[in-house]
């Protein structure tokens, strides 16, 4: 089903070099195997095999990451996700993942709901659409983020199999369970849902979640697996905790404080700040399905999630682009760049979005770079993003090349 190999040689390619900061004027690029082989300084002479694309007046850029999606929210009200086919989910991820390519990301990190079906599927050219780095489902005590039930539901099917995003598990024993079958299946991540959330019914924003040894078990759990946890929360008082026990990146932030920037410079842990998500859900929440008392509480978090970036950014805390969106939100994705361009350099938010996500996925090197070596996930847009980010949000006219692991997936070039 995957597409063959082939061999490309891109020519007149002015490169944006994400480390430095500058576009490299004129190289051409020489793909092989799905990785940049070579980038030389003029025109080259094509290999024999090659397929040649002229680059000319265009920019070519990692592809992008985003560090926090949910590719099976085709609907925001999770408790009904719950009740649908996981086969029904899976094809409503299809439209979900090729909307994401299309807009130029190239690597998406799931923060609960996506599994290894989903990953496979995608790798071997079932679906089309970004990699997928999957936590499988996202860890929550009873009453957490992570339980959907209404305060009248008491059962709970307990399955690791249902179509939600979060499994329910109390105690220490039941959460290194939950993180060792996450870790038997794939799990590039584990995620846990450290504070009260917006789309959970029964919990509150200010709520810390787990004890610090369920926590502490979590990293231990994840660490021994070499990989890592990432962690939902709001308040100070809930990142402050899971920092503490060794958690890698806090998810969202909004109302993080100076003792909780202390602890990301101290640790080198990373932000993942979302605020596309709270734009949509307030403009858009209850048209496109989510319950009204979820709604309400959206508004606890907005205003306070820029400020949040400014305070990260200004401390130097490394940040990530995330975008948290739902169901028929998910077409905002990029307003995140514009989002955060209010507050960043366009450099930054580009970072955010290419080498930030690369350091925190353990991806330094593969991704979020055009340097030989690297898989050939690769943009070519009209503009200079360094300029106007508003080059990297207009995907349908200024997004001209598309290519992940070297296969050209969109190719607009006159
Ligand atoms: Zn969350
Ligand atoms: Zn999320």
């Amino acid at each position: 089903m995957t597409e063959p190999q082939t061999t490309l040689l891109l020519q007149n390619a002015h490169v944006l070099d994400v480390v430095a900061g500058e576009i490299l004027g004129d190289r051409s690029v020489l793909i092989r195997n799905g990785r940049i082989a070579e980038i030389d300084h003029a025109q080259r002479a094509a290999p024999a095999d090659a397929r040649v694309i002229d680059l000319k007046g265009l920019t070519l850029m990692p592809g992008l990451s985003d560090a926090h999606v949910h590719l099976t929210a085709a609907t925001p009200d999770f408790a009904a996700l719950t009740r649908w086919s996981p086969s029904y989910v899976a094809a409503r991820a299809g439209d979900i993942l090729e909307g994401m390519l299309m807009r130029g990301f190239t690597t998406v990190r799931d923060a609960g709901g996506a599994d290894f079906g989903l990953a496979d599927a995608v790798e071997e050219g079932y679906l089309t659409g970004p990699r997928i780095l999957f936590c499988g489902h996202a860890l929550s005590q009873t009453g957490g983020h992570g339980d959907m039930r209404a305060r009248g539901e008491n059962s709970f099917e307990g399955c690791f199999c249902c179509a939600g995003l979060g499994v329910i598990c109390d105690g220490i024993a039941e959460v290194r369970r939950a993180c060792r079958n996450e870790i038997r299946k794939g799990a590039r991540q584990i995620k846990i849902m450290a504070s009260g959330g917006v789309s959970s019914p029964t919990d509150r924003i200010t709520s810390t979640q787990f004890s610090l040894e369920e926590m502490k078990a979590a990293v231990e759990e994840a660490e021994a697996a070499t990989i890592y946890v990432m962690a939902h929360a709001y308040t100070a008082r809930a990142i402050n905790r899971a920092l503490d026990c060794g958690v890698r990146s806090i998810e969202h932030g909004n109302l993080l404080d100076e003792t909780s920037v202390e602890r990301f410079l101290e640790y080198g842990a990373f932000l993942v700040p979302t605020l596309a998500t709270y734009h949509a859900l307030a403009e858009e929440g209850v048209a496109v399905g989510l319950p009204a008392d979820m709604h309400a509480k959206i508004f606890d978090v907005l205003d306070a999630g820029s400020r949040a970036l400014e305070l990260a950014h200004r401390s130097g805390v490394k940040l990530v682009y995330g975008s948290d969106l739902l169901g028929a939100m998910h077409k905002r994705q990029l307003t995140e760049f514009a989002l955060r361009g209010e507050i960043q350099r366009p450099i930054d938010v580009i970072r955010a979005a290419t080498t930030n996500a690369a350091e925190l996925f353990g991806m330094v090197g593969e991704i979020g770079v055009v340097a030989p070596g690297a898989r050939a996930d690769l943009l070519a847009v009209d503009g200079n993003p360094l300029d106007h980010l508003s080059v990297l949000q207009d995907p349908e006219h200024r997004l001209k090349l598309i290519l992940k692991d070297g296969v050209v997936h969109k190719s607009a070039l006159d």
